[in-house]
């Protein structure tokens, strides 16, 4: 039997996050220049390279895959992927099979994701005005997005939504949006904005909505009750007892969650990080380029790597500085 993988803390590696792209059909103001250098093809794990990746990581006790990017959607017959791994599912071997999108391709590719076992899935959408959605994404349109999530939902997906908590720019929405997706049937996430990569003249300190501070207004209009789900995320749950809404903070800037960490993170070129918040990582891809026909390699590279994960990250703004910064993007790591 193999043996499960547990890292040096105690923490068993259940959930692994994949970017398939760096790529993206949005520019989101936190997340990428306007004018991006991406990878050159080469640099990425081909279709059946991710195929063997993860089906080694879930052989070795990874039961949740979380499909993201860059734009997980516009990366090209990225349903062969999907389809492929329907079949961890079918076996029992995966649990839950996911991603996290922007929503643009979403009309497309709902039906498609539905059938390749896809059944709860992150759509990001920050505002619900249409020119500050443009502004923000830069590139994307509302109209676009809302159908997707539309398409998503008749489809059978269950979809919550990701914000991101910018001040001066979501504050005034925040009951908007709650409403929203309350209406909709859609929980709903806020999440911290995190010093990653270099974004140009963006400053984020100006951005930094504190969701203490959010969740202190929520509860100034409905009642809310902490949920003691955990998912080994950073994640923390609260249900509105006026809708049944569940509302969920990430402040993957506090230390507060990893202790009960479970997951890492590939990105699309075969690098694993361990921790969002570190530099540290290893190098899968040359293990499973270089041994095409022997998984022992990618096995060994991939148990030594646990044996590294770290205990926390080092992100902090207390000294109202952007301590801890991690160079790399979002895009490239996947949120
Ligand atoms: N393109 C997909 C999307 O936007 O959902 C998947 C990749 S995106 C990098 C994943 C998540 O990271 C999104 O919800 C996005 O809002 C979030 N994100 C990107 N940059 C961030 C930052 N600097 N701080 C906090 N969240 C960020
Ligand atoms: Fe693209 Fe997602 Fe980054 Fe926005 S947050 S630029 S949609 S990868």
């Amino acid at each position: 039997m193999t043996v499960p993988l547990i890292d040096p803390f105690q923490r068993a590696i259940s959930y692994l996050r994949v970017s398939v792209t760096d790529r993206c059909d949005f520019r989101c103001v936190y997340c990428m220049s306007e004018n991006m250098t991406f990878l050159p093809k080469k640099e990425l794990l081909t279709l059946e390279e991710l195929d063997r990746m993860c089906s080694t990581f879930v052989g070795l006790g990874v039961e949740k895959l979380r499909i993201t990017g860059g734009e997980p959607l516009v990366r090209r017959e990225i349903m062969t992927f999907f389809n492929a791994m329907s079949r961890h599912l079918e076996s029992g071997a995966l649990k839950e099979l996911t991603l996290t999108t922007n929503g643009s391709q979403l009309e497309r590719f709902a039906d498609d994701l539905y059938a390749a076992g896809v059944r709860r899935i992150n759509v990001s959408l920050d505002t619900l005005d249409e020119q500050k959605f443009a502004d923000i994404t830069r590139w994307g349109r509302l109209p676009q997005v809302l159908r997707g999530i539309d398409a998503a939902q008749k489809a059978g997906m269950r979809v919550k939504i990701n914000a991101v908590a910018l001040k001066d720019f979501n504050e005034a929405e925040l009951f908007t949006i709650t409403e929203w997706c309350a209406e909709r049937d859609m929980d709903l996430t806020w999440i911290e904005v995190m010093p990653m990569g270099d974004i140009g003249n963006e400053d984020r300190l100006d951005q930094y909505w504190r969701l203490s501070d959010l969740r202190r207004t929520l509860g100034e209009h409905y009642t809310l009750t902490d949920l003691p789900e955990r998912t080994g995320g950073p994640a923390r749950y609260v249900r509105l007892e006026e809708t049944g809404q569940k509302i969920g903070f990430i402040t993957p800037l506090t230390h507060n969650f990893c202790e009960s960490c479970n997951r890492v993170r590939l990105t699309c070129t075969g690098e694993l990080f361990m921790c969002l918040g570190q530099e540290d990582m290893a190098d899968l891809r040359a293990p499973l380029r270089n041994y095409p026909a022997d998984t022992a390699p990618l096995e060994d590279a991939i148990r030594e790597a646990i044996s590294r994960k770290p205990k926390g990250h080092d992100f902090d703004y207390s000294r109202q500085t952007v301590d801890g910064r991690v160079t790399r993007h979002m895009s490239h790591t996947g949120g």
